[in-house]
Protein backbone atom coordinates (compact mmCIF):
# COMPACT_ATOMS: atom_id res chain seq x y z
CA UNK A 1 0.00 0.00 0.00
CA UNK A 2 1.76 3.45 -1.17
CA UNK A 3 -0.39 6.67 -0.45
CA UNK A 4 0.27 10.02 -2.23
CA UNK A 5 1.17 13.03 -0.17
CA UNK A 6 0.77 16.52 -1.60
CA UNK A 7 3.09 18.33 -2.47
CA UNK A 8 3.69 21.85 -1.55
CA UNK A 9 3.87 24.03 -5.28
CA UNK A 10 6.73 26.29 -5.06
CA UNK A 11 5.91 29.97 -6.59
CA UNK A 12 6.76 30.20 -10.44
CA UNK A 13 9.33 32.97 -10.09
CA UNK A 14 11.73 31.05 -7.24
CA UNK A 15 13.53 27.89 -8.73
CA UNK A 16 14.10 24.69 -7.95
CA UNK A 17 17.14 24.48 -6.51
CA UNK A 18 16.55 27.48 -4.08
CA UNK A 19 12.79 25.89 -3.51
CA UNK A 20 14.64 22.64 -1.77
CA UNK A 21 17.59 24.76 0.00
CA UNK A 22 16.64 25.19 3.56
CA UNK A 23 19.23 27.98 4.18
CA UNK A 24 17.53 29.85 1.18
CA UNK A 25 14.05 29.20 3.04
CA UNK A 26 15.33 30.63 6.19
CA UNK A 27 17.09 33.36 3.72
CA UNK A 28 14.09 34.63 2.70
CA UNK A 29 11.29 33.96 5.71
CA UNK A 30 8.35 36.38 5.46
CA UNK A 31 8.46 38.66 8.48
CA UNK A 32 6.60 41.64 8.63
CA UNK A 33 3.23 43.08 6.28
CA UNK A 34 4.41 43.71 2.78
CA UNK A 35 6.23 39.82 2.94
CA UNK A 36 2.96 37.88 3.94
CA UNK A 37 0.95 40.22 1.81
CA UNK A 38 2.52 38.33 -1.18
CA UNK A 39 1.18 35.24 -0.05
CA UNK A 40 -1.83 35.79 1.69
CA UNK A 41 -4.87 38.38 1.51
CA UNK A 42 -4.77 40.14 4.90
CA UNK A 43 -7.63 40.04 7.08
CA UNK A 44 -8.96 43.22 8.86
CA UNK A 45 -8.35 41.33 11.92
CA UNK A 46 -4.55 40.31 10.57
CA UNK A 47 -4.10 43.94 9.09
CA UNK A 48 -4.61 45.12 12.70
CA UNK A 49 -2.23 42.32 14.25
CA UNK A 50 0.43 43.66 12.28
CA UNK A 51 -0.03 47.17 12.31
CA UNK A 52 -0.57 46.98 16.46
CA UNK A 53 3.08 46.21 16.24
CA UNK A 54 5.31 45.81 19.37
CA UNK A 55 3.21 44.11 22.08
CA UNK A 56 3.01 40.93 19.68
CA UNK A 57 5.29 37.74 20.17
CA UNK A 58 7.52 37.83 16.75
CA UNK A 59 6.38 37.01 13.33
CA UNK A 60 7.61 34.72 10.85
CA UNK A 61 7.43 31.91 8.46
CA UNK A 62 9.40 30.38 5.68
CA UNK A 63 8.19 30.97 2.03
CA UNK A 64 7.54 27.00 2.20
CA UNK A 65 5.17 26.64 4.96
CA UNK A 66 3.38 29.89 3.97
CA UNK A 67 2.34 28.32 0.18
CA UNK A 68 1.07 25.15 2.20
CA UNK A 69 -0.88 27.42 4.61
CA UNK A 70 -2.25 29.25 1.36
CA UNK A 71 -3.53 26.68 -0.46
CA UNK A 72 -5.34 24.99 2.88
CA UNK A 73 -9.02 25.64 2.16
CA UNK A 74 -9.92 25.07 5.58
CA UNK A 75 -7.71 28.24 7.15
CA UNK A 76 -6.00 25.77 9.69
CA UNK A 77 -2.62 26.26 9.13
CA UNK A 78 -2.92 29.66 8.31
CA UNK A 79 -3.97 30.37 12.00
CA UNK A 80 -1.10 28.32 13.38
CA UNK A 81 1.33 31.55 11.19
CA UNK A 82 -0.80 34.43 10.99
CA UNK A 83 -0.91 37.14 14.02
CA UNK A 84 -4.64 37.73 14.52
CA UNK A 85 -5.94 41.21 16.57
CA UNK A 86 -7.14 39.16 19.46
CA UNK A 87 -3.41 38.34 20.20
CA UNK A 88 -3.67 42.21 21.84
CA UNK A 89 -6.70 41.25 23.75
CA UNK A 90 -6.44 40.52 27.52
CA UNK A 91 -7.23 36.82 28.29
CA UNK A 92 -8.92 34.78 30.95
CA UNK A 93 -5.06 34.04 31.70
CA UNK A 94 -2.60 35.08 29.88
CA UNK A 95 1.33 34.18 31.32
CA UNK A 96 4.77 35.65 29.89
CA UNK A 97 6.12 31.99 31.34
CA UNK A 98 3.64 29.35 31.45
CA UNK A 99 5.94 26.52 32.59
CA UNK A 100 7.66 28.57 35.28
CA UNK A 101 10.53 27.73 33.29
CA UNK A 102 13.12 30.85 34.46
CA UNK A 103 12.28 29.85 38.11
CA UNK A 104 13.90 26.34 36.97
CA UNK A 105 16.90 27.38 34.98
CA UNK A 106 20.12 26.79 37.14
CA UNK A 107 22.11 28.05 34.17
CA UNK A 108 21.16 30.18 31.41
CA UNK A 109 20.15 28.07 28.74
CA UNK A 110 19.37 25.11 31.37
CA UNK A 111 15.91 24.16 32.38
CA UNK A 112 16.08 21.74 35.00
CA UNK A 113 12.39 20.65 36.01
CA UNK A 114 13.02 16.61 36.22
CA UNK A 115 15.88 14.77 38.17
CA UNK A 116 16.86 12.81 35.00
CA UNK A 117 16.63 15.04 32.05
CA UNK A 118 16.88 18.94 31.31
CA UNK A 119 15.88 21.27 28.64
CA UNK A 120 18.96 22.75 26.76
CA UNK A 121 17.97 26.04 25.03
CA UNK A 122 20.50 26.12 21.95
CA UNK A 123 19.18 28.45 20.18
CA UNK A 124 16.39 31.34 20.24
CA UNK A 125 15.47 31.47 16.79
CA UNK A 126 12.46 29.83 14.60
CA UNK A 127 11.95 29.28 11.12
CA UNK A 128 8.59 30.23 12.14
CA UNK A 129 6.94 31.86 15.34
CA UNK A 130 4.02 29.82 15.95
CA UNK A 131 1.37 31.70 17.29
CA UNK A 132 0.80 29.40 20.55
CA UNK A 133 4.41 29.01 21.54
CA UNK A 134 4.40 28.35 25.02
CA UNK A 135 8.29 30.03 25.34
CA UNK A 136 7.61 33.84 24.10
CA UNK A 137 9.64 35.04 27.21
CA UNK A 138 12.59 33.33 25.39
CA UNK A 139 12.27 32.66 21.53
CA UNK A 140 12.36 35.07 18.83
CA UNK A 141 15.16 37.60 20.62
CA UNK A 142 17.41 36.59 17.23
CA UNK A 143 20.73 35.90 19.79
CA UNK A 144 20.73 32.84 17.71
CA UNK A 145 23.38 30.18 18.53
CA UNK A 146 24.37 30.46 22.10
CA UNK A 147 26.75 32.52 23.68
CA UNK A 148 30.56 30.78 24.16
CA UNK A 149 30.66 31.13 28.31
CA UNK A 150 27.05 30.12 28.32
CA UNK A 151 27.42 27.01 26.26
CA UNK A 152 30.83 26.41 28.73
CA UNK A 153 28.26 27.14 32.04
CA UNK A 154 25.51 25.20 30.25
CA UNK A 155 27.89 21.81 29.32
CA UNK A 156 29.62 22.49 32.94
CA UNK A 157 26.09 22.32 34.86
CA UNK A 158 25.32 18.95 33.06
CA UNK A 159 28.50 17.63 33.31
CA UNK A 160 28.37 17.76 37.15
CA UNK A 161 25.04 16.27 37.82
CA UNK A 162 25.11 12.50 37.35
CA UNK A 163 21.76 12.11 37.64
CA UNK A 164 20.79 13.79 34.49
CA UNK A 165 20.29 11.15 31.74
CA UNK A 166 18.97 12.74 29.21
CA UNK A 167 19.18 15.65 27.43
CA UNK A 168 16.16 17.61 25.11
CA UNK A 169 17.85 20.29 22.40
CA UNK A 170 15.08 22.88 22.25
CA UNK A 171 14.76 26.70 21.67
CA UNK A 172 13.83 27.67 19.46
CA UNK A 173 14.31 25.09 17.20
CA UNK A 174 17.38 23.53 17.15
CA UNK A 175 17.45 22.69 13.52
CA UNK A 176 17.87 26.12 12.53
CA UNK A 177 21.44 25.69 13.12
CA UNK A 178 24.06 24.67 10.88
CA UNK A 179 25.31 21.20 10.44
CA UNK A 180 28.40 21.90 12.46
CA UNK A 181 27.47 23.44 14.86
CA UNK A 182 24.93 20.64 16.11
CA UNK A 183 27.20 18.38 15.11
CA UNK A 184 29.56 19.89 18.19
CA UNK A 185 26.71 20.24 20.55
CA UNK A 186 26.00 16.59 19.49
CA UNK A 187 29.45 15.38 20.45
CA UNK A 188 30.63 17.37 23.47
CA UNK A 189 27.15 15.96 25.02
CA UNK A 190 28.16 11.97 23.97
CA UNK A 191 30.99 13.26 25.54
CA UNK A 192 29.83 13.18 28.90
CA UNK A 193 29.75 9.67 30.50
CA UNK A 194 26.33 9.85 31.59
CA UNK A 195 24.16 11.19 29.04
CA UNK A 196 22.16 8.35 27.42
CA UNK A 197 19.29 9.84 25.32
CA UNK A 198 19.33 13.07 23.39
CA UNK A 199 16.43 14.72 22.07
CA UNK A 200 15.65 17.00 19.25
CA UNK A 201 12.53 19.09 19.71
CA UNK A 202 12.09 20.72 16.28
CA UNK A 203 9.11 22.08 14.56
CA UNK A 204 11.84 21.85 10.84
CA UNK A 205 10.27 19.22 9.61
CA UNK A 206 6.99 20.46 9.26
CA UNK A 207 7.59 24.10 8.12
CA UNK A 208 10.96 23.42 6.05
CA UNK A 209 11.28 19.79 5.48
CA UNK A 210 14.55 20.36 3.14
CA UNK A 211 16.31 20.89 6.41
CA UNK A 212 16.35 17.22 6.43
CA UNK A 213 19.51 16.50 4.35
CA UNK A 214 21.23 13.22 4.28
CA UNK A 215 24.38 15.50 5.89
CA UNK A 216 22.23 15.81 8.86
CA UNK A 217 20.87 12.29 9.40
CA UNK A 218 24.33 10.86 9.41
CA UNK A 219 25.29 13.49 12.00
CA UNK A 220 22.22 12.43 14.15
CA UNK A 221 23.31 9.32 13.42
CA UNK A 222 26.52 9.16 14.37
CA UNK A 223 25.56 10.63 17.84
CA UNK A 224 22.76 7.74 18.71
CA UNK A 225 20.73 7.15 20.28
CA UNK A 226 18.94 10.95 19.51
CA UNK A 227 15.38 10.86 19.29
CA UNK A 228 13.56 13.28 17.05
CA UNK A 229 11.06 14.82 18.73
CA UNK A 230 8.58 16.53 15.50
CA UNK A 231 5.53 18.91 16.26
CA UNK A 232 2.66 18.01 13.81
CA UNK A 233 -0.38 19.33 14.24
CA UNK A 234 -2.89 18.67 11.99
CA UNK A 235 -3.54 16.21 9.01
CA UNK A 236 -2.70 18.66 6.14
CA UNK A 237 1.12 19.28 7.61
CA UNK A 238 1.66 15.73 6.54
CA UNK A 239 3.36 16.71 2.80
CA UNK A 240 5.14 15.12 -0.13
CA UNK A 241 8.17 16.86 1.34
CA UNK A 242 7.49 16.20 5.23
CA UNK A 243 7.28 12.73 4.15
CA UNK A 244 10.42 12.66 2.95
CA UNK A 245 12.13 13.80 5.49
CA UNK A 246 10.33 11.79 7.68
CA UNK A 247 11.39 8.71 5.92
CA UNK A 248 14.97 9.57 6.22
CA UNK A 249 14.77 10.05 9.97
CA UNK A 250 12.99 6.71 10.17
CA UNK A 251 14.71 4.73 7.59
CA UNK A 252 18.22 5.39 9.39
CA UNK A 253 16.78 4.42 12.38
CA UNK A 254 16.26 7.22 14.30
CA UNK A 255 13.31 7.02 15.78
CA UNK A 256 10.54 9.93 15.42
CA UNK A 257 8.16 10.88 17.88
CA UNK A 258 5.19 13.42 17.49
CA UNK A 259 4.12 15.97 19.98
CA UNK A 260 0.76 18.03 19.05
CA UNK A 261 -0.90 20.67 20.88
CA UNK A 262 -4.98 20.78 20.44
CA UNK A 263 -5.98 24.38 19.57
CA UNK A 264 -9.25 26.21 19.06
CA UNK A 265 -10.88 25.98 15.88
CA UNK A 266 -7.63 24.40 13.99
CA UNK A 267 -7.10 20.45 15.16
CA UNK A 268 -10.09 20.41 18.50
CA UNK A 269 -11.71 17.55 16.54
CA UNK A 270 -11.66 13.74 17.12
CA UNK A 271 -11.89 13.01 13.30
CA UNK A 272 -8.79 15.54 12.89
CA UNK A 273 -6.75 13.91 14.96
CA UNK A 274 -7.31 10.62 13.63
CA UNK A 275 -6.36 11.61 10.52
CA UNK A 276 -3.51 13.20 11.75
CA UNK A 277 -1.90 9.89 13.50
CA UNK A 278 -2.99 7.34 11.59
CA UNK A 279 -1.05 8.85 9.05
CA UNK A 280 2.14 9.37 11.35
CA UNK A 281 1.80 5.63 12.79
CA UNK A 282 1.79 5.21 8.75
CA UNK A 283 4.98 6.80 8.29
CA UNK A 284 6.42 4.82 11.68
CA UNK A 285 6.12 8.21 13.99
CA UNK A 286 4.95 7.74 16.85
CA UNK A 287 1.96 9.89 18.49
CA UNK A 288 3.51 10.88 21.93
CA UNK A 289 1.91 13.73 23.30
CA UNK A 290 -1.28 15.66 22.86
CA UNK A 291 -0.98 18.40 25.05
CA UNK A 292 -3.29 21.03 26.07
CA UNK A 293 -2.56 24.46 25.18
CA UNK A 294 0.07 26.72 27.97
CA UNK A 295 -2.24 29.82 29.08
CA UNK A 296 1.10 32.38 27.37
CA UNK A 297 0.24 35.56 26.34
CA UNK A 298 -2.17 35.79 23.35
CA UNK A 299 -3.30 32.49 23.02
CA UNK A 300 -6.33 32.88 24.66
CA UNK A 301 -8.35 32.23 21.00
CA UNK A 302 -6.26 29.26 20.40
CA UNK A 303 -6.81 27.50 23.43
CA UNK A 304 -9.62 25.04 23.81
CA UNK A 305 -11.31 23.85 27.02
CA UNK A 306 -9.93 21.08 29.81
CA UNK A 307 -13.62 19.30 29.01
CA UNK A 308 -13.55 19.69 24.89
CA UNK A 309 -10.11 17.73 25.11
CA UNK A 310 -11.11 15.19 27.47
CA UNK A 311 -14.18 14.67 25.18
CA UNK A 312 -11.31 14.15 21.84
CA UNK A 313 -9.58 11.86 24.23
CA UNK A 314 -12.79 9.40 25.00
CA UNK A 315 -13.61 9.88 21.40
CA UNK A 316 -9.97 8.60 20.18
CA UNK A 317 -10.28 5.69 22.95
CA UNK A 318 -12.79 3.81 21.05
CA UNK A 319 -11.33 4.04 17.39
CA UNK A 320 -7.70 4.07 17.19
CA UNK A 321 -5.02 1.66 18.43
CA UNK A 322 -2.62 2.25 21.40
CA UNK A 323 -0.24 2.78 19.12
CA UNK A 324 -1.85 5.68 16.83
CA UNK A 325 -2.88 7.17 20.67
CA UNK A 326 -1.36 10.32 21.99
CA UNK A 327 -1.12 11.03 25.75
CA UNK A 328 -3.44 14.09 26.42
CA UNK A 329 -1.54 16.23 29.10
CA UNK A 330 -1.46 19.44 30.60
CA UNK A 331 1.67 21.34 31.84
CA UNK A 332 0.56 22.62 35.39
CA UNK A 333 0.98 26.68 35.28
CA UNK A 334 3.88 27.91 37.04
CA UNK A 335 6.15 25.02 36.92
CA UNK A 336 4.28 22.43 38.49
CA UNK A 337 5.10 19.37 35.50
CA UNK A 338 3.19 17.61 33.19
CA UNK A 339 -0.13 15.90 34.22
CA UNK A 340 -1.90 13.13 32.60
CA UNK A 341 -5.87 13.87 31.69
CA UNK A 342 -7.53 11.06 31.51
CA UNK A 343 -11.45 10.81 31.01
CA UNK A 344 -13.30 8.75 33.71
CA UNK A 345 -14.49 5.73 32.77
CA UNK A 346 -14.65 4.20 36.35
CA UNK A 347 -18.65 4.40 37.25
CA UNK A 348 -18.60 3.49 41.32
CA UNK A 349 -16.22 1.87 43.57
CA UNK A 350 -16.87 -0.65 46.52
CA UNK A 351 -13.67 -1.73 48.30
CA UNK A 352 -12.12 -3.97 45.90
CA UNK A 353 -14.95 -4.06 43.57
CA UNK A 354 -14.86 -1.13 40.59
CA UNK A 355 -17.40 -0.96 37.83
CA UNK A 356 -16.11 0.59 34.59
CA UNK A 357 -17.85 1.92 31.65
CA UNK A 358 -16.25 1.40 28.25
CA UNK A 359 -16.07 3.97 25.14
CA UNK A 360 -19.51 2.23 23.44
CA UNK A 361 -21.13 1.51 26.49
CA UNK A 362 -20.52 -1.43 28.08
CA UNK A 363 -20.27 -1.73 31.66
CA UNK A 364 -18.80 -4.50 34.13
CA UNK A 365 -17.10 -5.24 37.44
CA UNK A 366 -13.08 -5.20 38.12
CA UNK A 367 -12.47 -7.10 41.13
CA UNK A 368 -8.89 -6.78 42.74
CA UNK A 369 -7.24 -9.70 45.00
CA UNK A 370 -7.13 -9.04 48.27
CA UNK A 371 -4.72 -6.81 49.23
CA UNK A 372 -2.23 -9.08 51.54
CA UNK A 373 -1.88 -11.12 48.57
CA UNK A 374 -0.05 -8.34 46.70
CA UNK A 375 3.72 -9.51 46.28
CA UNK A 376 6.56 -7.10 45.16
CA UNK A 377 9.52 -8.92 43.11
CA UNK A 378 13.08 -9.38 45.33
CA UNK A 379 14.62 -6.29 45.15
CA UNK A 380 18.11 -6.59 42.71
CA UNK A 381 20.08 -3.60 41.70
CA UNK A 382 19.20 -3.56 38.24
CA UNK A 383 20.65 0.53 38.11
CA UNK A 384 23.79 -0.68 39.03
CA UNK A 385 23.83 -3.09 36.78
CA UNK A 386 22.74 -0.74 33.97
CA UNK A 387 25.24 1.48 34.71
CA UNK A 388 28.16 -1.68 34.54
CA UNK A 389 26.64 -2.61 31.56
CA UNK A 390 27.11 1.47 29.99
CA UNK A 391 30.61 0.94 30.90
CA UNK A 392 30.84 -2.76 29.32
CA UNK A 393 31.83 -4.35 31.77
CA UNK A 394 29.79 -7.75 32.56
CA UNK A 395 27.81 -8.24 35.51
S1 LIG B 1 8.82 26.27 16.80
FE1 LIG B 1 8.41 25.82 18.97
S2 LIG B 1 9.66 27.33 20.11
FE2 LIG B 1 9.46 28.05 17.98
S3 LIG B 1 7.70 29.41 17.99
FE3 LIG B 1 6.96 27.38 17.37
S4 LIG B 1 6.29 26.48 19.31
FE4 LIG B 1 7.60 28.22 19.87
Amino acid sequence: MKFEFPSVQKPEDVAIADWNNWTWQLRHALKNQKDFETVFQLTEAERIAFEGGKELFNIRTTPYYAALAGRDATQSIRQILMPHQKELSEGSQQMLDPLGERVNNPSPRIIHRYSDRVLFLVTDICSVYCRFCTRKHFTGQEQAFIKADEYTQALQYIRSHPGIREVILSGGDPLTLGDSHLERVLADLRSIEHIEIIRIGSRMPVVCPMRVTEDLVKILRKHKPVYLMSHFNHPGELTAEAVTAIEKFVDSGIPVMNQMVLLNGINNHPALIQALNRRLVYLRVKPYYMFQCDPSLGTDHLRTSVEDSLEIQKELWGHLSGLAMPNLSLDIPSGGGKTYLVPNFQVSQDGPVRRYVGWDGVEAEYVSPPAESIRKPEAYPYDLEWEQLKKGKQT
